[in-house]
């Protein structure tokens, strides 16, 4: 049974809440930053897809009035869901049973299929840049990369030739 979507101003609101939810609830979360309507829209991420193609943006998160990415994360022996904010520089990120410890790396795979996300390369801290496609293409010349150290900032995206390091999200 699907919630119906439920607001707060205070995150910890949410999270005790959230509890009370199933993990086909829908979750709101208030937004970090104010912007003013006049301010330009943000740059968002409105899809990125596993190996297999599922869309990690759904409606089972909203980070202000986008919806966010969910990822199945193994941390320490232990499942569950994180969910990032599809904002370009947003750093919000919320852990749905699961602890993350920091320095942990983490294992993440596809809520939908299980399938675990190709490695990209190592980042500086010695963990693992994990691939999230950009594109239906699947290629790696579109594609985001989230280092799965718990704690580590470092993620990019990549525009073929391009690869931006401003896309600084604190990443899971
Ligand atoms: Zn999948
Ligand atoms: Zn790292």
């Amino acid at each position: 049974m699907v919630k119906p979507p439920y607001k707060s101003t205070d995150v910890k609101i949410c999270v005790d809440e959230m509890k009370r939810f199933n993990t086909k609830g829908r979750m709101i979360f208030p937004s970090h930053k104010k912007h003013g309507k006049e301010k330009a829209e943000p740059e968002v991420i409105k899809e990125c897809y596993c190996p297999n193609g599922h869309n990690l943006v759904n409606t089972q998160s909203v980070f202000r009035e986008y919806n966010g990415i969910v990822l199945k994360v193994k941390c320490a022996g232990k499942s569950g869901l994180v969910f990032l904010s599809p904002i370009c520089g947003d750093k919000s990120r919320f852990s749905f049973d699961v602890d993350l410890v920091e320095g942990e790396l983490l294992e993440i795979s596809c809520l939908e299929c299980g399938a675990s996300f190709p490695v990209y390369g190592p980042c500086d801290c010695g963990g693992q840049y994990i691939t999230l496609f950009l594109g239906k293409d699947l290629e790696f010349t579109n594609c985001l990369g989230i280092c799965n150290r718990v704690g580590c900032t470092n993620s990019w995206m990549r525009y073929g030739d391009e690869i931006r390091r401003c896309y600084m999200r604190e990443t899971l």
